[in-house]
């Protein structure tokens, strides 16, 4: 009797288990069938399957007063984010747009649909990460301070010194504008549109120190006579590119580009080839 029983819910289990893998069938005939219909929404020549702002177009918001990064050479936007960015398009088989825009537009731009990404130098902090997604990280960043060189600030806590009370210029909406309001006040601080207004501004005296990404820092100092930069950083972080909320297709294809463009040296000769 008990063998007899098992043998029926032997059964029983092999006529489940068939009918399950029945039910699979049909389940990849379906998704067979809605591969087809994605194929047939999928954009020209791209491998990988996006959706961006303008078909068959990786559209960057940047600003492109951030030497190396990205900044004219003539008519044309060059430097480490035009390059990385021109590299990642063609990975996704789109052809790269670049708007100029000021820097405190370009996530606001990513958010109503107008850019696809924000590629410019642009540092990832919790309160964006609100707005935006961010890419994994392709380059790292420091905030640095801009003095003129017979400056009696010394050191990055000269700043933060009792009874201190050193003007500081930034770049609108920058992390350098963050830090530098929330540890030394508004009232201290003075907001430009870019760097060079800043660094104009430092020259003529309006203001006692630039705080600004270490990079494009360099090149004000190199450009201009009479500065240098303090020993001492402010801040470290990390460059990443901006993606609108949700659009997970993009961001994942741009993660994959980075990581491949990371493994072949591509990242590396760039940034190479921009700074010394
Ligand atoms: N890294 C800084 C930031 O993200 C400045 C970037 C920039 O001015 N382009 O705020």
């Amino acid at each position: 009797m008990k063998k007899i029983l098992s043998l029926v819910l032997a059964l029983c289990m092999v006529f489940a288990v068939c009918s399950l893998v029945g039910c699979g069938k049909d389940e990849v005939d379906e998704s067979g069938n809605s591969a087809s219909q994605t194929e047939s929404t999928a954009s020209t020549d791209s491998k990988v399957e996006v959706t961006t702002v303008n078909n068959g177009k990786l559209t960057m918001g940047t600003n492109a007063y951030f030497a190396p990064y990205e900044y004219y050479d003539g008519e044309k936007i060059v430097g480490i984010d035009a390059e990385i960015a021109e590299a990642i398009a063609k990975k996704l088989g789109l052809t790269l747009e670049i708007k100029d825009m000021q820097f405190d537009s370009i996530i606001t731009a990513v958010e109503a649909g107008d850019v696809d990404v924000g590629i410019a130098g642009m540092t990832v902090t919790d309160e964006r990460k609100e707005q935006v997604d961010f890419s994994i990280s392709y380059a790292n960043g420091v905030q640095s301070i801009i003095v003129k060189e017979d400056s009696a600030i010394k050191i990055a806590d000269d700043l933060f010194a009792d009874g201190a009370n050193y003007k500081v210029g930034v770049q609108l909406g920058t992390t350098g504008d963050i830090y530098c309001e929330d540890d030394l006040g508004k009232e201290r601080v003075t907001e430009y549109a870019n760097g060079n207004e800043a660094v104009v501004a430092l020259l003529g005296g309006d203001i006692d120190c630039v705080v600004i990404d270490n990079e494009p820092a360099k090149s004000f100092v190199a450009n201009n006579q009479g500065l240098k930069i303090l020993e001492t950083a402010y801040a470290d972080e990390d460059y990443a590119i901006a993606i609108k909320k949700g659009n997970t297709q993009l961001r994942d294809a741009i993660d994959d580009a980075i990581k491949a463009l990371t493994s072949d040296g591509t990242i590396d000769a760039i940034l190479k080839k921009y700074i010394k």
